[in-house]
């Protein structure tokens, strides 16, 4: 071959490698786009956000309210993430798995199937569950990084916004008081007039607090948050309070748990939630109760 030749070919076989390459980062971040923009549509079209700490509470506490089927629904659960390392904590056994790894693969499947009749949009962020991590540090401002931006997809659409409620340190959750209070944080620092707020009382938590006679929630809250909120039921009628208990029973992990702590879930979500409404509204048949701040 003549050096000319050589280096024609040469030149040729560079610039097809170029293209080549140049493609493979076009259409890459082509996909990349999609994939945002897909995510942005997807969340757009959710007008009511129900912040959950693990993978049952949105269903437990709010479960009416996701049978009602007003509004689409985006679900997002904190605490989901996987261990990188194999587990073995007591909860996981009472309910049926042999570690962290089973545990969390199958309680994924259940938080789907549960949701998979409801207009539900789910939403999974990545911070360990108390029970697999050591230490607190910085979750909660990361938390409430994670709602704000949430909020911010929505643009200026009308957004309700509903946060996990707090019972004092012996009763709550430590993921539960950790959501509560990123949750709050952005509440009062909110300027959105679009976004509208409500504290949603954690089942079968607030159970525990109402049978510790510990008084009125709303006064407790109010006194906490130093904030005055408005009870507002959400009125449910026996059909919705049927699917909601139908509902929490597809977390059958969990449930396997409340059993082997002699709880009956379905006893006593019915006798709660009865006696609740007769409080608040004796016209109708049960409610779930959530608190707006005024
Ligand atoms: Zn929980």
């Amino acid at each position: 071959m003549k050096k000319s030749s050589l280096i024609i070919s040469l030149v040729i076989s560079i610039s097809f490698l170029v293209i080549l390459f140049s493609f493979t980062e076009i259409s890459n971040t082509i996909n990349m786009l999609d994939n945002t923009s897909d995510e942005m549509a997807r969340l757009a079209n959710s007008e009511t956000i129900i912040l959950s700490p693990h993978l049952d509470d949105g269903v437990l506490s709010l479960g009416g309210l996701m049978s009602k089927r007003e509004n689409q629904i985006l679900l997002a659960t904190f605490f989901t993430k996987n261990p990188n390392k194999i587990i073995h904590t007591k909860w996981d056994k009472i309910s049926g798995f042999s570690d962290s790894n089973t545990a969390m693969q199958q309680r994924l499947i259940e938080n789907k199937n549960a949701l998979s009749n409801i207009n539900t949009v789910i939403k999974n962020y990545d911070y360990p569950d108390f029970q697999y991590r050591k230490e607190d540090t910085g979750i909660e401002t990361n938390i409430e990084k994670d709602i704000e931006n949430l909020i911010n997809t929505y643009q200026n659409k009308e957004v309700f916004i509903y946060g996990p409620a707090t019972f004092g340190s012996k009763i709550t959750h430590p993921d539960h008081q950790i959501l509560h209070n990123a949750f709050m944080n952005v509440l009062k620092n909110n300027t959105k007039i679009n976004v509208h707020f409500f504290i949603y009382e954690d089942f079968p938590y607030v159970y525990e607090f109402n049978s510790f006679g510990l008084g009125n929630l709303k006064t407790y809250l109010e006194k906490t948050e130093n904030i005055k909120f408005e009870e507002v039921p959400i009125e449910l009628n026996k059909a919705e309070l049927a699917e909601k208990i139908e509902n929490i029973y597809k977390y059958s992990s969990q449930i396997k748990a409340f059993v082997s702590l002699n709880e009956n879930i379905k006893n006593l979500a019915q006798k709660f939630y009865q006696k609740r409404c007769k409080t608040i509204l004796p016209t109708s048949y049960t409610c779930e109760i959530v608190y707006k701040p005024i």
